[in-house]
This record gives C-alpha cells, structure tokens and sequence, in this order.
C-alpha cells in the first residue's frame, strides 16, 4: 500500500510553478502513461513479430511519451504538455492506422485529448474552441484523406484483441477525466456552501458587540413562529444616559460599555432565548418558551445586574443603568409589532424615571 501511495504521490506532485493547472498535468501523467503508453506498449508487443513498421510506430510514439511525462515536470505550460501529447497521438494514427484501423491506432485518445484541454483554466474560451477545433479537424482530415486506402493487416483475432484494450484504456482515461471533473467540482461547490454559510453569519452579526444584529434577530424571531414555539417575550432595552457616557469619557469607552454589556446579556440569555444589538445602543431580547409573566422576574433580575456591575475603563470606575420594555407576542400581530410595542413600552420606562422594566 505505501508503495502504490508514493505512486500516486509522485504522479499527483507538481513541480513546476502555480501558473498553470496542477489537476490537469496530473490527469496528463495518469492518462498518457497509464493508458495511451499501456495501449502503445500492447499494440507494439502484439504487431511486433508480424508488423515491423507498426511495432517502430509505437516504440518510437512510446518514447516521445515518456519525454512528455517527464516533461510534464518542468514545462511550465500546460497546453504545451497537451499540444505534444495530441500531436504524438495524430502521428501514430496517420502511420499506423491505414494498416491496423483507426480506432486500435488510437484516434480516441486524441479526443481525450480535447477534454484534457477544457480542464486548463489558464486558456481562454476561445483558445479551447480554436484548438479543440483544429484536434477535430485533423482527425476528419485523417479519415477522408487515408480513409480509402484502408489496408487492415491484422487477423480477425488480433483486431478483436486490440479492439477490446483499446475499448478498455480509452474507457479508463474517460473514467480518469471524469472523476477529476467531478472530485473538483463537488469540492469547489462544497468550498462555496462553506463560504456562503460564513458570509450569511457574518452579515447576522454586529461586528462591534458579536451580538445578532437587527436583520439576524428578526429572521430568528419569524423562525420561532414558524417552528410553533410555545410562547415568545420579546424586551427592548436601552442603556440610560449614554450620550452622556460618550461625552464625558469619550466615544472609545463608551464602545467599551456595549461590549461590556454585550456580553453580560449574551450570559444571561444563552439558557432563555437570543439577544441582539438593535441599533445604537438598543438592544432587543427574545424569550423563547417563556410568557410575560416568566420573563418578567429574569429581565428584573438582568436590569439589576447590569446596575450592580462595575465598569472600569482606564482605572474610571462607573456604572450604567438600562431600561426595558417588554411585551409578550400574541398571534394577533407579528413579530414587528411585538418589537414596536416593548419599545413603546421602553419609552414609557424612560418617561417615568429610567432603570426599570415596563411590562
Ligand atoms: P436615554 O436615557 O434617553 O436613552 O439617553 P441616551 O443618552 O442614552 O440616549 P440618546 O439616544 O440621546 O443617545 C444615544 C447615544 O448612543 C448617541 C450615540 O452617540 C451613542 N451611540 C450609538 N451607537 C454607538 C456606538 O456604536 N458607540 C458609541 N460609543 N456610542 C454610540
Ligand atoms: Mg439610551
Ligand atoms: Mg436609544
């Protein structure tokens, strides 16, 4: 096992640079050497003691491929690879088949040919089309020029041997082509579902505090009703005086209160429901499977631990206080309007003296 692994490692290493595709000089190595090479060395074995000019064809052809391998290596250029590759493979077909027929001298792996050369995502489209093009021309050009002056030498019995290994490697460097298609397109769709999960939770949260932002906590609120929650509370907080925190210790410490708090409320609200950072320094609540009246003592007990808490930016210690107002959801409005009455409330909370929860 360790050998066949340092195998595929060799083969699958690229050596030569990033400018070009790696996946198609590795699907080059695994398609000339273990097919195209395999079906010369298996034509050039079987026609060698009865057909002297084919067998050279394939020794020689057979050569030329492994200089591409090693080739393959160093050469920078990955068209260049697959130029020489369907140039070799067009030799062979124009010398050797008039005598053994087309397909047993491999016209196919010219075509695999052309699939190779659409993995090259350094070409453009219209170098793909031109060439792609130029491969399928010379092999049209093939079959009307010698196609007349076909002269199989082969015995019925050797035709059908070389039929079915030609059938057999051309079918493999297909299979090879087609699982590198697919191995790099299921990994670059999974790549993308991870990069748009990451984006979609980075657009939900405010990069301030880490808390849900406005847009997340209203999707997650029309998710609880959908998911038939039992009851919802939802609470609009705001800190009292900030302006005033701002302007007399300044704007970096006044940032330092939200996160402070932030994460206070995040704490406090992980076994309850979600919070999120509504805007400015507002924030809203959600209690999930809780009504009004179980909700009420927990945001008492938040409102009271937030003015029990000691902040300290840059060794000034203070205290902040906030103001609630909550509302518990009913099927006869919607979620917005459940978030526009507890603020309703909240204002009411500011109105009659702050640091409270209005219910
Ligand atoms: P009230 O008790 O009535 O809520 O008074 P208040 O001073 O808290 O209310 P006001 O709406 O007048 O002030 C809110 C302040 O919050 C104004 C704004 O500068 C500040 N603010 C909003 N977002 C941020 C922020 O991201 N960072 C900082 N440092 N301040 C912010
Ligand atoms: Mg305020
Ligand atoms: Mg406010």
């Amino acid at each position: 096992m360790g050998f066949i692994r340092k195998i595929i490692d060799f083969f699958s290493s690229d050596k030569s640079g990033e400018d070009r595709t790696n996946s198609l000089m590795i699907l080059l190595r695994f398609v000339l050497c273990l097919c195209t090479l395999l079906h010369f060395i298996i034509c050039g074995y079987l026609t060698a003691t009865r057909y002297a000019p084919q067998n050279g064809i394939f020794l020689i052809s057979g050569s030329v491929l492994i200089v591409i391998f090693v080739l393959s290596y160093f050469v920078p250029r990955s068209d260049v690879i697959v130029a020489l590759f369907s140039m070799t493979t067009f030799v062979v077909c124009v010398t050797a088949g008039p005598a053994l027929g087309w397909i047993i001298s491999g016209y196919g792996f010219m075509l695999v040919a052309i699939m190779l050369l659409w993995f090259d995502s350094s070409k453009s489209i219209k170098i793909k089309t031109i060439l792609t093009v130029i491969i399928t021309a010379s092999v049209c050009a093939l079959f009307i020029i010698k196609g007349s002056s076909l002269n199989i030498i082969l015995s019925d019995n050797d035709y059908s041997v070389l039929l079915v290994i030609n059938t057999i490697l051309l079918s493999a460097s297909i299979g090879i082509v087609a699982y590198f298609l697919c191995r790099d397109n299921v990994s670059d769709e999974r790549k993308l579902l991870q990069y748009n999960a990451k984006l979609k939770q980075m657009a939900g949260i405010d990069p301030l505090t880490g808390l849900m932002n406005r847009r997340a906590i209203g999707e997650r609120f029309e998710e609880l009703l959908k998911e038939d929650t039992q009851c919802i509370t939802v609470a609009m907080g705001d800190i009292d005086f900030f302006k005033k925190v701002n302007d007399t210790r300044g704007h970096d410490c006044g940032d330092y209160v939200l996160k402070a708090l932030s994460s206070i409320f995040q704490d406090f609200m992980k076994d309850k429901g979600y919070v999120s950072r509504w805007g400015g320094e507002e924030f809203v609540f959600i209690f999930e499977n809780f009504n009004g009246d179980d909700a009420y003592p927990m945001l008492e007990d938040l409102r009271r631990k937030i003015e029990k808490t000691d902040l300290e930016f840059f060794s000034h210690k203070f205290n902040v206080t906030m103001t609630f107002g909550m509302e518990e959801y009913s099927p006869m409005f919607g979620s917005e309007e459940a978030i526009k009455k507890a603020d309703e409330k909240l204002y009411i909370g500011k109105e009659s003296g702050r640091n409270r929860v209005v219910y």
